[in-house]
């Protein structure tokens, strides 16, 4: 890939001490330390119904990528739960995605905030089966969360953890996929007929949320509704994680891990570099123009300035273009990267994706076959047509660069690449049919011809068939 982006979990990651989850790290990795601050769980013994109206208060959603309201969740499991029924609790730290590491960051320094929030919640449903999936190719989490269950179970703790590996992969970390290696099978995505909170594993209602989630719920219970919003602004109480790369001075391949309270302005969490273009969301993110969020807040609220930009904070990773990057190369790195993560189960998505990263690819190297048309109509055929939002967010990606640096797009069509020395070309011909709205198209002299190719692979691929 390129040197911002990589299709490994990072090789370094620096942990900022934060307002509240972050607030003790360094101190409270041991059970101990941590119950100096935070009371046990135990002593709690928040009822489900007064849990479900304290996270609706304060709006906890999940903050693994969908961003679902967790009070909803539990009110579904509560409702699908009875005597035989008993709900299962699911710890998802499984982080599929590469420029992600605030889990990782969790585990690794302050585990009993994630355990915590899981606890709680199994008290307050009478449950005592919680699940934790820790990410294969992150070993460092199920050792971290394992020590801390051990802890536990030495305090005194009766709660029945089991600790499953899944991955590595993207859609690991995704809930029908873990759900998946829970079972048993191989942790891929699967369609789902039902909510997992109604019918998750082995049929049973399944509060499955992100770690961080479960942080959140754990700070949640201890500090109560009123205090828990003392952080945040008024119509979005609490604090996020965000996992940043490609900041001033972080080698490529780490990733600076932050909690702010919402409502921070990303000028504070980005400084000067807030005048570069910046991916929000993740690999299934959407690019935000150099300097756009200068004058935004960080935000989930889907009406908010942000909201409004089709910029969604998912699972809160912002990656930052440096100086001297191409963004289209760059997207063609992350597309490619994403089509070879597909699940190999919906045609759309493992025919179409790997045609939509070839496309894309040849635009990033201002090849005479790239056609912003086939990238179009590529899009249209892969999404909603998968069984899980894979091709969805990889659609999303690209969508957005097309629009976001549009000017960038017209310039690889036209042969050029402006930002990245090496990507300067110039080609023989003229009048390609690009397609693209309003754009004039330039000739140049170079390089060969790919149409054929292009042509070729897609009735290898069969892009479209079910
Ligand atoms: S959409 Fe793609 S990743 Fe999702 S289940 Fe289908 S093949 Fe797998």
């Amino acid at each position: 890939m390129t040197s911002v982006v990589s299709a490994h979990p990072p090789a370094e990651v620096v942990v900022d001490h934060g307002p509240r989850l972050l607030a003790s790290i360094g101190d409270t990795m041991k059970l101990a330390t941590h119950r100096e601050l935070w009371s046990d769980p135990r002593l709690s013994r928040v009822a489900t119904g007064q849990l479900i109206e304290w996270a609706r208060a304060v709006g906890i959603a999940g903050r693994g990528g969908a961003g679902f309201p967790f009070a909803t969740k539990l009110a579904a499991a509560v409702k699908a739960a009875g005597l035989v029924r008993r709900p299962v609790i699911v710890v998802n730290a499984a982080e599929g995605e590469p420029a992600s590491a605030k889990d990782f960051a969790l585990a690794l320094t302050v585990p009993h905030r994630v355990l915590d929030g899981a606890a709680a919640t199994a008290y307050s449903l009478r449950c005592n089966e919680i699940h934790v999936v820790v990410p294969r190719d992150r070993p460092l989490v199920g050792e971290a969360l394992r020590a801390a269950i051990a802890e536990r179970r030495d305090a005194g703790e009766r709660l029945s953890w089991k600790v499953t590996e899944t991955g590595p992969g993207f859609v690991a970390g995704q809930a029908r996929a873990v759900i998946e290696a829970l079972s048993g099978r191989p942790g891929l995505p699967t369609t789902a007929w039902q909510p997992e909170a109604v019918s998750g594993l082995r049929g049973r209602p399944t509060l499955l949320s992100n770690a961080e989630t479960w942080a959140q719920v754990g700070a949640l219970v201890t500090l109560g509704p009123e205090a828990y919003a003392g952080l945040g602004a008024d119509a979005e109480p609490g604090t996020t994680l965000l996992s940043l790369s490609g900041l001033p001075g972080l080698a490529p391949g780490t990733v600076r891990v932050v909690e702010v309270p919402y409502g921070t302005q990303w000028s504070e969490v980005l400084g000067d570099a807030v005048s570069r273009p910046v991916l929000v969301g993740g690999f299934h993110g959407t690019w935000a123009p150099g300097g756009a969020l200068a004058s935004m807040r960080v935000s989930r609220v889907a009406m908010g300035a942000m909201g409004a930009m089709g910029l969604t904070l998912g699972a809160g990773v912002a990656v930052l273009l440096p100086d001297g990057e191409c963004p289209v190369a760059v997207t063609a790195a992350i597309t490619a990267y994403l089509a070879s993560e597909s699940a190999g189960r919906c045609g759309p998505c493992f025919n179409g994706l790997p045609v939509l990263a070839a496309e894309v690819s040849a635009l990033a190297g201002c090849d005479v076959g790239a056609s912003y048309t086939r990238i179009r109509d590529l899009l249209g055929l892969v999404e909603r047509r998968g069984a899980c939002a894979h091709p969805d967010g990889t659609a999303r990606l690209v969508r957005s660069m097309v629009t976001v640096f549009e000017d960038e797009v017209v310039a690889h069509l036209g042969g050029v690449c402006r930002i990245a020395e090496d990507g300067l070309r110039a080609r023989i011909g003229e009048g390609m049919a690009t397609g693209l709205a309003g754009v004039g198209v330039r000739a140049g002299v170079g390089a060969e011809p790919r149409a054929e190719a292009c042509g070729e692979a897609r009735a290898e691929t069969g892009v479209g068939r079910p």
